[in-house]
């Protein structure tokens, strides 16, 4: 039996599920018992290692480095790739719709998917199982000026022009630079680290900023926060808590209690919304995140055969929440795949009711309650989260080690 599954979103959670369900098919095609057709499809022609992206600053890594392009990992596991923008999806068709692509030709576009492929048109492709793993996206809270004025660390097209403004401002040489960062989160942490390695020599004064009372405010431990707020202080990062961003003016933030920063560049690293695709899908979420059930079956009316991954989802057990960091997406892709596998298999020849084996349930680890991470600090240095904390050039070196782990795959 040929089965279609449909991945939308190829970062660290698609790249899983795909991954993943090719290992599994291969180990079952041998027996004769799944044909599976996998097709990926992501606006972006490369996967991004969004972890590494501060590092894009300080110049420590290139783009081409911490990305890989798709279309080769996925001819790899044998998979298709389909480099479009998703719009839409017709559940009660089983289609997913895209934007279309003003493609040079050939570029990215599959063969044989769905109709109407051509420049810039958009088109209907089929799926009998569809996995949504599109990630979530930078909020600016409604804050007049932040989205336009700032500039961000979170694709990386944000990071290398965030680096060539950098550049041009160092070029100028005439006095001494400021830099604001909005937001003090593991993100906001790492980009004051990295900055402090890019400025070095050269006058300048970099400010985190961070409505909490204290960085890090994601994190339960406030000997992690005070450990860290004393190593960027130390190495001259101006810490400000309990500030809270209200507009941003062309040379200026302004802040709730009505003080004024001046700033040659703002860089924002606060807070994470849904996806803009969510929006559109008529599926039960939470706070505009997509509510799974226990084995990440997206939840919602006669919506069949549909699983949600990583960052795009609100999954609770148990009291605890999945937390939206590379852990979780990768971990729930793995069980997503292995979930669509146990439902295919068996379909049609005598399986469990409605198709296929009892489905897995999904036990989530990195929680909101229990986060754990690897935070680089800049200066060749990291701390460890996880069981207590372990500080230094180790962490650093354990952190860049996972790093070029990762990406071993799409050599
Ligand atoms: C700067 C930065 C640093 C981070 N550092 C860490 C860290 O140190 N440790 C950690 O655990 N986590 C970190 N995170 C968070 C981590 O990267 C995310 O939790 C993880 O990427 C979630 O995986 P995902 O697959 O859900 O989403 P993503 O990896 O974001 O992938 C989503 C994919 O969907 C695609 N997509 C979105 N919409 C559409 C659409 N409509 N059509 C087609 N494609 C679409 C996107 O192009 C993207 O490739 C960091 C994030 C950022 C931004």
């Amino acid at each position: 039996m040929r089965v279609r599954v449909v991945v939308v979103g190829c970062g660290f959670g698609g790249v899983e599920v795909a991954g993943e369900l090719r290992k599994r098919a291969a180990a079952r095609g041998k027996r004769k018992e799944l044909e599976l057709e996998v097709l990926m499809l992501d606006r972006r022609a490369r996967f991004e290692y969004l972890a590494a992206l501060p590092e894009i600053l300080s110049g420590k890594v290139t783009g081409g480095e911490i990305s890989a392009d798709l279309s080769r990992f996925a001819a790899k596991i044998g998979a298709e790739f389909v480099n479009e923008e998703v719009v839409n999806i017709n559940f009660a068709a089983k289609t997913v719709e895209t934007k279309g692509k003003r493609a040079e030709a050939g570029e990215g576009v599959g063969e044989g998917v769905g109709e109407g492929v051509g420049e810039g048109v958009g088109r209907q492709i089929p799926y009998d199982f569809l996995v949504l793993s599109v990630g979530a996206e930078q909020t600016f809270f409604g804050i007049p000026g932040a989205e336009e004025r700032s500039h961000s660390v979170n694709s990386l097209k944000g990071a290398v022009e965030t680096k060539n403004a950098l550049d041009r401002l160092k070029l100028k040489g005439s006095k001494k630079v400021r830099v604001v960062v909005v937001g003090a989160g593991l993100t906001g942490v790492e980009v004051a680290g990295e900055l402090v390695d890019y400025f070095e020599g050269v006058a300048a004064e970099i400010f985190l900023v961070e409505a909490a009372p204290r960085i890090l405010p994601a994190f339960p431990s406030a000997n992690l926060a005070r450990r860290v707020a004393k190593f960027l202080s130390g190495r001259g990062v101006e810490i400000l808590t309990g500030e809270e961003a209200q507009e941003v003016s062309e040379k200026e933030v302004t802040f709730r209690d009505g003080s004024k920063r001046h700033y040659d560049l703002l860089l924002w690293t606060a807070g994470v919304k849904p996806n803009r695709l969510l929006e559109r899908l008529e599926l039960q979420k939470e706070k505009g995140w997509l509510k799974v059930d226990s084995c990440l079956r997206v939840a919602g009316g006669r919506v069949k055969n549909v699983f949600a991954v990583g960052d795009a989802v609100w999954f609770e057990r148990g009291g605890l929440r999945s937390g939206q960091n590379v852990e979780e997406a990768e971990r729930q892709g793995r069980v997503a795949a292995a979930n669509i596998v146990r439902a295919v298999r068996g379909r049609g020849k005598g399986g469990r009711k409605g198709g296929g084996e009892k489905l897995k349930p999904y036990k989530p680890k990195n929680t909101t309650q229990n986060p754990r991470a690897f935070i680089s600090l800049g200066g060749d240095k990291a701390v460890i989260f996880f069981r207590g904390l372990a500080f230094g050039v180790v962490a650093y070196r354990l952190k860049k080690f996972v790093e070029r782990r990762y990406l071993r795959r799409f050599k």
